[in-house]
C-alpha cells in the first residue's frame, strides 16, 4: 500500500521518539470512496500512559533549553512542513476528504502557528511590579505549565494539532496528542517531520487509536499532565472537562459553534455572497466556524437568495484529490444521514427548498449544496451545528430583532455580519455574544489572532500574543532584604 508523504507505510503511534507497532490494528479509509489507506496499530491506555511518561521524562531538558534554541528547532519543523506541503496536503485530502486546494491552505495555516509561536517563544516576558518598600521587589516569571495532553478532531487534521503543539513546545512544555481515529495519518506525518527537525524524543508524542474513551481517560486523569487542551464537539468536551476536574488540570476547550451570518440592508451583497460561500462551503460545511444560520434583511432577501443560488450551482462536487473539486465528501455515512434528517425536518416544518437537499451523483457521501428559505429558530437546522453544506435563510426586519435571534444559542464561537454603516458595525460588534467576528469578511482564522469561543463554545485562546498564556504559569517572587 503506497500513501503520499511516507516512504515506508506508517505503523502506528509515535512515542518517545519511536514508532509503536502492535498486534491489534485499525484501518484508515478515504471518505470519498471508502478505500483503505493504511492499517495502523491500535493504541490503548497503556500506550497513552507510555507517552505521558515519555513527555514527563523529556520535560526538564526541553524546558531548560534557551527559548531561542526551542524557537530555532520549531523554525526547522515549520520549514520542513512547508517543503513537504504538496505531499502533506494530498495525504490530508485522502484521509479527510477536503479539496486539495483547501488541504494545501490548511498545511500552510497549520505551519503558520509554528512560525508564530517560534517567534513568541523568544518574547516570553515576565514582569517587575513596584513593591511597597524600597528594600523589596516583586518579580513575575512565566514558566511552562509542564506536560500538555491534547485531543483533536478530524475536520482539520493538521492545523488543530499544530496550533496547540506549537504553543506548548514554544513555552517549554512537552506534548502528547490523540488525533481523531478517522485522520491519524496527518498527525503521524507531523511526528515524522518533528523527528527530522530535531525535536527531542518524548517532547512531541502522537497516540493513534480507536478507543478514544480509554485513551481520553488517561489524558484527563493522569497527575503528571498539568494541562489538557481539547478541540471537538461540545458534548464530548463537557465530559472531558468533568474528567479533568479530579486532578484540577488547566483546560482549554475549543468546542462547537452555531455561527450567525447577518446581511444588513446596507451590505455589499456580492461581497456577502462570496463571504458566505467561503464560510459555509469550506470543508463541505464541516468547520466549527461555519456560518450556520443566515439572517438576511427583508428588503434584500430576494436579491440575496437569487445571487446566492447563482453562486452555489457552480460549485463542483468531486473527490478532493480531483483538481477541480470544490466540495468533497462528508466524513462518514452517519454524517450524511444527520444532515439529511436536519434538511427533511426543516422542510416538514415549512422551510422551502431552493436547491440541493440530497446526496449527489458524485457519491453517497457527497451532499449537495443546499439552500433552505423560510427557516426559523424553532427548527433543528437552526439550533444544531449542521456540519454540512446547508444554508438556512431567515428574514429579519430590524437590528434589535436580528441581534436577539443571533444570540439565541448556547454557542459563542464565531459570528459574521455585512454592513457598510460604521455606527452599526460597532453597535452590532459590541452586542454579538461570540468570541470571533467576521465583519464584511467570511474567514476569521489567522495565527496572529486569538481563536476561541465564549459560552458553551469553550474557553482559552489559540494563536496570537495571548496564545502562550494557556501554556504558561505565572510565578510571583517576593524579594526582601534588598537594602
Ligand atoms: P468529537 O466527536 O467530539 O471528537 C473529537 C475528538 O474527541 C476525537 O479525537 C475523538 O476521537 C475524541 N473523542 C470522542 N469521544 C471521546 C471520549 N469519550 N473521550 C475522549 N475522547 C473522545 O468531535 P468531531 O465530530 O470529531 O469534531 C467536530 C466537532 O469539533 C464540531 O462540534 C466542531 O465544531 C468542533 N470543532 C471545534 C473547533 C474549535 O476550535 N472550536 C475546531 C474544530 C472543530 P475519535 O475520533 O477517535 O472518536
Amino acid at each position: 500500500m503506497t500513501i503520499p508523504f511516507f516512504s515506508q507505510p506508517p505503523v502506528g503511534s509515535y512515542i518517545a521518539g519511536e514508532w509503536f507497532a502492535g498486534k491489534k490494528k485499525f484501518l484508515v479509509r478515504n471518505p470519498a470512496d471508502d478505500s483503505t489507506l493504511a492499517q495502523l496499530a491500535d493504541a490503548n491506555e497503556q500506550q497513552a500512559l507510555h507517552a505521558v511518561n515519555a513527555a514527563t521524562e523529556a520535560l526538564f531538558a526541553w524546558s531548560a533549553l534557551p527559548a531561542a534554541t526551542r524557537a530555532a528547532i520549531l523554525e526547522v519543523w515549520h520549514d520542513l512542513i512547508l517543503s513537504n506541503q504538496d505531499e502533506l496536503a494530498l495525504l490530508l485530502t485522502l484521509e479527510q476528504g477536503k479539496p486539495l486546494k483547501e488541504a494545501k491552505t490548511e498545511i500552510a495555516y497549520g505551519a503558520s502557528y509554528i512560525k508564530w509561536f517560534a517567534a513568541e517563544a523568544i518574547r516570553l516576558y515576565g514582569d517587575t511590579i513596584p513593591a511597597a518598600a524600597s528594600n523589596k521587589a516583586i518579580l513575575v516569571l512565566r514558566q511552562p505549565v509542564g506536560v500538555v495532553a491534547a485531543i483533536t478532531p478530524w475536520n482539520f487534521p493538521n492545523a488543530m494539532i499544530t496550533r496547540k503543539a506549537a504553543a506548548a513546545l514554544a513555552a517549554g512544555c512537552t506534548f502528547v496528542v490523540k488525533p481523531a481515529a478517522e485522520t491519524p495519518l496527518s498527525a503521524l506525518a507531523l511526528a515524522t517531520l518533528a523527528q527530522q527537525a530535531g525535536i527531542p524524543s518524548g517532547v512531541f508524542n502522537v497516540v493513534v487509536g480507536t478507543d478514544a474513551k480509554a485513551i481520553g481517560e488517561v489524558l484527563t486523569a493522569n497527575q503528571q499532565i498539568q494541562k489538557f487542551s481539547f478541540t471537538g464537539s461540545t458534548a464530548v468536551g463537557k465530559k472531558l472537562l468533568a474528567q479533568c476536574a479530579a486532578s484540577v488540570k488547566r483546560v482549554t476547550m475549543e468546542l462547537g459553534g452555531n455561527a450567525p451570518f447577518i446581511v444588513f440592508d446596507d451590505a455589499d451583497l456580492d461581497a456577502a455572497v462570496s463571504g458566505l460561500i467561503a464560510s459555509k462551503f469550506r470543508n463541505a460545511g464541516q468547520t466549527c466556524v461555519s456560518a450556520n444560520r443566515v439572517f438576511v434583511h427583508n428588503s434584500v432577501s430576494k436579491q440575496f437568495s437569487t445571487k446566492l443560488l447563482e453562486a452555489v450551482v457552480d460549485l463542483k462536487l468531486a473527490p478532493g484529490s480531483e483538481p477541480d473539486s470544490q466540495i468533497g465528501p462528508l466524513i462518514s455515512d452517519s454524517a450524511v444521514v444527520r444532515v439529511q434528517q436536519l434538511v427533511n425536518a426543516a422542510i416538514e416544518d415549512g422551510a422551502c427548498l431552493l436547491c440541493g437537499g440530497r446526496a449527489d451523483v458524485a457519491g453517497r457521501r457527497f451532499y449537495q449544496p443546499t439552500i433552505l428559505a423560510d427557516t426559523d429558530m424553532s427548527m433543528a437546522v437552526c439550533q444544531q451545528e449542521i456540519f454540512g453544506p446547508v444554508v438556512p435563510l431567515i428574514s429579519f426586519d430590524n437590528e434589535e430583532e436580528v441581534l436577539a435571534l443571533a444570540n439565541d444559542t448556547d454557542a459563542g464561537l464565531a459570528a459574521y455580519f455585512y454592513s457598510r454603516d460604521i455606527g452599526r458595525v460597532f453597535r452590532v460588534a459590541r452586542q454579538l455574544q461570540f468570541g470571533m467576528l467576521g465583519i464584511n469578511e467570511g474567514i476569521v482564522s489567522n495565527a496572529a489572532a486569538p481563536f476561541g469561543g465564549i459560552k458553551q463554545s469553550g474557553f482559552g485562546r489559540e494563536g496570537s500574543k495571548y496564545g502562550l498564556d494557556d501554556y504558561t504559569d505565572l510565578k510571583y517572587m517576593a524579594l526582601g532584604g534588598l537594602d
